[in-house]
C-alpha cells in the first residue's frame, strides 16, 4: 500500500500543471473483454499439422500450439512456417517416454534450437499423459498440460484464473479415444467457457484419413474442428481462441499487473506494470484495457507508439504491454505523447487513412538518428540489392510483413512493436504498433511502401 501511495504521489508531481487524480483503469478477464477462452493443442508433430491444420487456422485467423518430439524428428521448416504465422510451437518431450524420461529441460533447449518464435518454447504437454517432475516442469515452462482434467479428479474446464497447479493445465481429448468428436462436442465446450468466464484446452492428435506420421492415436474428424473454428470466429466477440502459452502468459500478467491512471492536462496516464520473475517468459503477452472516457475521439500511445483504440459506451479500449512504457490517452487536439515535438502532433482517429506529411513523424520512436531522412534511402543502403520481394516482404521467425488479397499491409507476430508505414514520397502515412497475430495496419493508393518494424525496414506494393 505504502508503495502504491509513493507512486501516486510522484505521477502528480510529474503533472503539477493539472489536478491530478487516481481513477480506475480495468484490465480485461480475456484478451478483447471476451468472456472466454479455448486453446486447441495438436501433440506428436504430425505431417498433417503442417498440411492441414495450419491452412484451416488460417482460413479463421486462429492460432494454436502444436507439441513436438525432438527425436521424432518432426518437419522443422513445416512447423517453423506455422510459428512464423503466429502458432506457438511447445514441446512434448524428445523420446515420448513415461514421465518424460527426464527431458523437461532437454527437450526445450532442443527444439528452441530448431524452432524460433517470440516467446520461446514455454509450455510443455507431457506423453502419454503422465506427470512428470513437476518442479522441473516448472523451473522450465509456465504450463505443463496433463490431458482430460476428469482423469486427474479435476474438472475439464479451467476457470479465469486458470487451473490450480500449472503443472496439471487439463485439455479435453478429442477423436476417436476421446470425449470430443463433432463441431457440437466443442462448440458446447466453448459455450460453456463463455458462461462461466472460464477457460477450455483442447487435446488433438492426427486427423482421419489425413497423413499423421506418428500421431495415430485417436484420429479426430478435421471438419469437426472445421466446424469449431468457424463456430469461434461467429462469436469471436465472446470466445478468445488463442495458443495455451499465450493464454497462460495473459492469466498471469493479469493477476499480478497493476494499471494506475492519472488524469492532468487533458490527458490520462496509465501505468501497467507487473513484477513476475521466472527465467521462462517476459509476461510481455498484451493485456487488454479500458479506462472510463467521456471525449468522442482519443489518441492512445504506450512510450509514444499510437496504439489501437476505440471508444464505446463511456470507455476508451486498448491493448498495452506491461512493463513497456507509460500509456498515454490524449483527446482530439491533446498534446499527445510525441517525445519529439507536441506541436507537430495531432491527434489522429484510429480509423484515418489520410497521409501525414510532417517529417517530424518520420522518427517517432526516438530510437535512432535517422529523422528527417527518406526512408527509402536508407531502405535501399541497408538492404542487400534491389531484390526485395514485392508480395511478401520479408518473413523470418520473429514477424511478418506482407499484402493481404485484399490489398492491405498485414504485419504478423510483432506484438509490442512499433510499426511505421511510408509511401513512395518517404511520408508516413500510417503510425501503429503491433498488437496481436497479422493484423492489418493500411490500405491505400497503389505503388510502394516501406514498413518499419521496429529498426527493421521492408518494402511492399500494394
Ligand atoms: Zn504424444
Amino acid at each position: 500500500m505504502n508503495n502504491k501511495i509513493s507512486i501516486a504521489a510522484i505521477t502528480v508531481g510529474m503533472f503539477a500543471a493539472g489536478s491530478a487524480f487516481a481513477q480506475d483503469a480495468e484490465i480485461a478477464t480475456w484478451s478483447g473483454f471476451r468472456k472466454g477462452a479455448a486453446s486447441f493443442t495438436f501433440d506428436d508433430g504430425a505431417p498433417s499439422h503442417v498440411s492441414d491444420a495450419g491452412p484451416m487456422f488460417k482460413k479463421y485467423g486462429y492460432k494454436g500450439t502444436f507439441n513436438l518430439v525432438y527425436n521424432w524428428n518432426p518437419n522443422w521448416s513445416g512447423f517453423q512456417g506455422l510459428a512464423d504465422e503466429g502458432h506457438e510451437i511447445a514441446s512434448h518431450s524428445n523420446s515420448h517416454g513415461n514421465n518424460m524420461s527426464g527431458e523437461e529441460a532437454s527437450s526445450k533447449n532442443n527444439i528452441k534450437g530448431k524452432i524460433n518464435q517470440k516467446y520461446g518454447i514455454i509450455t510443455v504437454a507431457y506423453p502419454n499423459c503422465n506427470v512428470p517432475n513437476e518442479s522441473a516442469v516448472l523451473q522450465n515452462y509456465i504450463v505443463g498440460r496433463i490431458c482430460n482434467g476428469s482423469w486427474q479428479g479435476m474438472s475439464d474446464n479451467m476457470g479465469k484464473d486458470g487451473p490450480s497447479n500449472w503443472a496439471k493445465v487439463p485439455a479435453i481429448m478429442t477423436g476417436s479415444e476421446g470425449q470430443l468428436k463433432s463441431t457440437n462436442d466443442f462448440t458446447g465446450q466453448m459455450q460453456k467457457v463463455v458462461q462461466s468466464n472460464g477457460w477450455v484446452a483442447f487435446l488433438t492428435h492426427g486427423f482421419q484419413g489425413k497423413s499423421n506420421g506418428s500421431a495415430t492415436y485417436s484420429p479426430t474428424d478435421i471438419n469437426a474442428i472445421d466446424g469449431a473454428l468457424k463456430w469461434a470466429q461467429q462469436n469471436d466477440k465472446d470466445i478468445w481462441v488463442a495458443p495455451m502459452g499465450f493464454v497462460a502468459m495473459y492469466i498471469k500478467e493479469r493477476n499480478a499487473s497493476k494499471a494506475e491512471a492519472s488524469t492532468s492536462g487533458g490527458n490520462i496516464t496509465v501505468k501497467l506494470t507487473h513484477n513476475i520473475k521466472d527465467n521462462i517468459s517476459d509476461y510481455d503477452y498484451p493485456l487488454s484495457l479500458r479506462v472510463k472516457y467521456s471525449g468522442s475521439t482519443a489518441n492512445v500511445t504506450q512510450a509514444g507508439a499510437k496504439l489501437e483504440s476505440k471508444i464505446d459506451g463511456g470507455y476508451v479500449y486498448f491493448d498495452a504491454v506491461p512493463n513497456a512504457g507509460d500509456i498515454v490517452i490524449a483527446g482530439e487536439g491533446g498534446s499527445g505523447p510525441s517525445p519529439e515535438s507536441s506541436s507537430s502532433s495531432v491527434a489522429e482517429s484510429s480509423s484515418s487513412k489520410t497521409a501525414k506529411s510532417s517529417s517530424s513523424r518520420s522518427n517517432p520512436w526516438g530510437r535512432s538518428s535517422s529523422s528527417g531522412t527518406n526512408p527509402w534511402e536508407q531502405f535501399i543502403s541497408s538492404s542487400s540489392g534491389p531484390d526485395a520481394i514485392e508480395d511478401i516482404a520479408f518473413t523470418n521467425q520473429h514477424f511478418s510483413v506482407y499484402r493481404s488479397s485484399d490489398n492491405y499491409i498485414v504485419v504478423g507476430g510483432a506484438q509490442g512493436m512499433p510499426i511505421t508505414v511510408y509511401n513512395h514520397m518517404g511520408q508516413v502515412v500510417r503510425v501503429t504498433r503491433g498488437l496481436g497475430f497479422e493484423q492489418k495496419v493500411y490500405s491505400g493508393a497503389k505503388g510502394a511502401y516501406i514498413v518499419r518494424v521496429g529498426n527493421k525496414t521492408f518494402k511492399v506494393s500494394l
